[in-house]
């Protein structure tokens, strides 16, 4: 089991690459993607995080969580009065691929390998996702998998994962 300390760095990288990886496939559709600071649609109050992922915000942010006041509830406790993320720099995988145009490979009724795809409604005017080249498309699988394995191998193979809301000391105070 690596330390606390080299899987935080492990965890650090994989959030790295990630940001190099979307930050490709957003530059390949111009004035498409309307993702921007003080946009929080994607921003659920229901998340839930690997406690690696947790923990990286629990050390990046202790005097937020400790006395600072989650978002009232029905949107992520993280998000501030402008719609903007506290701990955007420290989000976990899941809000940094937000927005992309979404592709992933599952088994259908048939037993048949089928790619599927996706986009937030707000992103969805443009040409239709199924004439986008791969490239243009996030592919969702390798990223969660390699987090899963970094969780599993820091937490004795636990996958546990944490919920976003419950990392404010006063989780349960309203907004
Ligand atoms: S952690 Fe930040 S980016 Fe992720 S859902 Fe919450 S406010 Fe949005």
């Amino acid at each position: 089991m690596p330390d606390a300390d080299a899987a935080q760095s492990a965890l650090r990288a994989l959030h790295a690459e990630v940001d190099a990886r979307a930050a490709g496939v957003a530059g390949r559709h111009g004035s498409r993607l309307h993702c921007r600071r003080g946009c929080s649609a994607c921003c659920r109050d229901d998340l839930t995080v690997f406690e690696i992922e947790a923990e990286r915000i629990r050390r990046a942010h202790p005097d937020l969580l400790d006395s600072g006041t989650p978002h009232a509830p029905g949107a992520c406790a993280f998000l501030d009065a402008e719609g903007a993320c506290r701990i955007y720099a420290d989000r976990p995988y899941v809000c940094r691929t937000q927005g992309l145009p979404l592709r992933w490979l599952a088994e259908d009724e048939s037993g048949q390998i089928v790619e599927a795809r996706d986009i937030c409604p707000l992103n969805e005017p443009g040409p239709p996702l199924e004439t986008l080249a791969e490239p243009d498309c996030w592919l969702l699988g390798w990223a969660e998998e390699r987090l899963a394995a970094l969780q599993a191998a820091q937490d004795g193979g636990s996958l546990r994962r944490v919920a976003l809301r419950s990392l404010f000391r006063r989780a349960a105070a309203p907004g």
